[in-house]
């Protein structure tokens, strides 16, 4: 049998080692630092960072994109519009490539950071400029050089996101603009299932934000105009035996669902946090 090894670490927004137990999941205790309230996996398994590379979640993404999802990259990609000067774009944790490629047919020069050994696979057939495979931490591209940075669904699988937005800041020239989503950890469906929520997953999830430290992630790493709007309520349970858990009438369910959504999208209490920063000029 493997030898599970764990690492104790501090926080990674503020350095403190003072945190309190919140609650064990699976066997992973999950903490918040009593200084500047982050809440993450405390210790994490040692090899954290090559299981996001050979398996963990870094590569799920769909396997084909419904054309209101191709739309909706398209709508990205056109907020995005008044960032173009340099004509680049990275994505860091690409995953299957498909914003990338969406921005590669609207003309832009892209890059791709990632290491995960799945999603590579995707990314070596689509048409991307520059492929990075190093960490999110410690990946290497010239200073001042892109225009925007998205990093989707990411940041809360680091070892470090205080190194990899610092990286980011880095590669932006001054002017550039980071888009990155993430789970909310303050939201209403974490907070009515606790530590059943669905995206609780110690093995993967090691960060998980709230308003309040990813703003602070930020701002400390030199970013200005940071903002933050949340959407979508996900009722979604997971247990530590999935097989056990009542499955919910999602037909009952649903009008509700869509309801509570467009209400939530107006609220900070969404699920998942979308931000938006800008690098100073
Ligand atoms: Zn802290």
């Amino acid at each position: 049998m493997t030898r599970v090894e764990w690492v104790t670490i501090s926080c990674d927004v503020c350095g403190s080692a003072d945190h309190r137990l919140l609650f064990v999941k699976e066997g992973f205790r999950h903490v918040r630092c009593e200084t500047c309230g982050m809440v993450f996996v405390n210790p994490r398994l040692a090899g954290h960072l090559d299981f996001q590379a050979s398996s963990g979640t870094g590569s799920m993404g769909d396997d084909s994109l419904s054309p209101p999802q191709r739309q909706r990259l398209r709508k990205e990609l056109s907020s995005m519009e008044p960032f173009r000067r340099l004509n680049r774009i990275m994505e860091v944790g690409a995953g299957r490539g498909w914003f990338l490629l969406e921005a590669s047919r609207a003309g832009w020069e892209t890059w791709a950071v990632e290491i995960n050994s799945s999603a590579l696979d995707y990314l070596r057939k689509i048409p991307v400029n520059n492929l990075v495979v190093e960490p999110a931490e410690e990946f290497h591209a010239p200073a001042a050089s892109v225009d925007v940075v998205r990093m989707w669904d990411v940041i809360e699988h680091l070892e470090s996101p205080r190194r990899a937005v610092a990286h980011i800041h880095r590669v932006l020239r001054p002017g550039g603009l980071l888009r990155l989503a993430t789970t909310n950890f303050a939201s209403l469906s974490r907070k009515v299932n606790g530590p059943e929520w669905v995206y609780l997953n110690g093995s993967d999830h090691i960060f998980l934000f709230e308003p309040d430290t990813i703003r602070k992630l930020l701002a400390d790493a030199g970013f200005w105009d940071v903002k933050i709007r949340t959407r979508s309520f996900n009722l979604r349970r997971k247990l530590y035996h999935p097989e056990h858990e009542p499955a919910l009438r999602w037909s009952l369910w649903r009008p509700f669902r869509k309801l509570i959504d467009e209400t939530i999208r107006l609220t900070s209490f969404g699920h998942q946090m979308i931000v938006t920063a800008v690098k100073p000029e």
